[in-house]
């Protein structure tokens, strides 16, 4: 069992950690939300005042915020934890963050000796609390090897795709596609209820069908077809718009570094970004349906 600092205790972070305490893992955690922090506790944390006290003798330290600049002012820099965290600890940052950003904070890890791996995940928030997310990892097989049991109590599948930053980039290829998915799978699901079908219907027929994905399956977003989907509950508790709309800006980052062209994924980008500044962005993502119909 692993003495383990766990930072972000969001959507994502905060099923993460009930999964390694399930698992007998003992957890100091810390997020800026108070009531995240409560919330951990109920299932067995121990709260931190602040994140250089929760990796006080930390074998392990897990982090899964936001984006690059959470990442980053978490780690580095004078008052970052890089400078606190014990000698031979491991390091693993689940958040979704540019794939330069994660390789200058392994590279700096690198330099006080720690091991750290970008371990991105998908399954969503459903995946989270279930155990049963994805992991991409990028980094090196030993840190990996190291890491695996603790990604095994949280999530059922896991793939080595590179070096640092190459979990980041493999991630944001499967955003990409998942954001171009929601957006037309609600565009095909809105054609259909303004011809007067019902949508649950027609979902369920897509489901098994060759438009079959996990917008249909597992996150559909019109409300009422499926009951536990955030769209069934005010688009609340999901993969929030603005988190997507940050990833195919990566994506759309990672796209011009080499020259690839991701026509639908711009497309998509600019799709989110109209759904932020309607007022959605803290919604879930699957929200953008709202551009192209009134929802129930
Ligand atoms: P969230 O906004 O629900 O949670 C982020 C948490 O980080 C918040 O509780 C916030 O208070 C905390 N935080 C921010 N800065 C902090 C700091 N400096 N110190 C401590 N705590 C801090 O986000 P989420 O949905 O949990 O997503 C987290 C990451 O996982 C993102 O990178 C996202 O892209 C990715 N992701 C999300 C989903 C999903 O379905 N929600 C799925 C896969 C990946």
């Amino acid at each position: 069992m692993s003495r383990i600092a766990f930072i972000g205790l969001g959507n994502m972070g905060g099923p993460m950690a009930a999964n390694l305490l399930k698992a007998g893992h003992t957890l100091h955690v810390f997020d800026l939300s108070a009531d995240a922090v409560a919330q951990a506790v109920t299932h067995g944390a121990t709260a931190a005042n602040t994140a250089i006290d929760a990796v006080q003798d930390a074998e392990v330290v897990i982090s899964m915020l936001p984006a690059s600049r959470h990442v980053e002012g978490l780690y580095l820099g004078d008052a970052g934890l890089l400078r606190h965290i014990a000698e031979g600890a491991l390091v693993i940052d689940c958040s979704t963050i540019a794939p330069a950003s994660a390789q200058k904070v392994a590279r700096a890890a690198g330099e006080r000796g720690l091991a750290m791996i970008d371990a991105p995940v998908s399954g969503g928030t459903a995946g989270a609390a279930a155990g049963t997310l994805t992991f991409i990892v990028g980094g090196e097989g030993d840190a990996l090897e190291r890491a695996r049991p603790l990604l095994a109590s949280m999530g059922k599948n896991i793939f080595h795709v590179g070096a640092n930053g190459a979990g980041q980039v493999a991630k944001l290829c499967n955003n990409m596609a998942l954001g171009v998915i929601m957006a037309v799978t609600g565009e095909a699901i809105a054609l259909g209820a303004a011809h007067g079908l019902d949508p649950t219907v027609l979902s369920q027929m897509m489901a098994v069908s060759t438009a079959r994905s996990w917008a249909t399956e597992v996150c559909n977003p019109w409300p009422g077809v499926l009951e536990n989907a955030p769209a069934s509950r005010g688009y609340t508790g999901g993969f929030g718009n603005d988190l997507m709309l940050k990833d195919l800006g990566l994506a759309a980052e990672a796209a011009m570094g080499v020259g690839a062209s991701i026509p639908l994924g711009e497309l998509a980008r600019n799709l989110y970004a109209m759904n932020s500044q309607a007022g959605n962005g803290g919604l879930d993502f699957s929200s953008v349906v709202k551009l192209v119909a009134k929802t129930p």
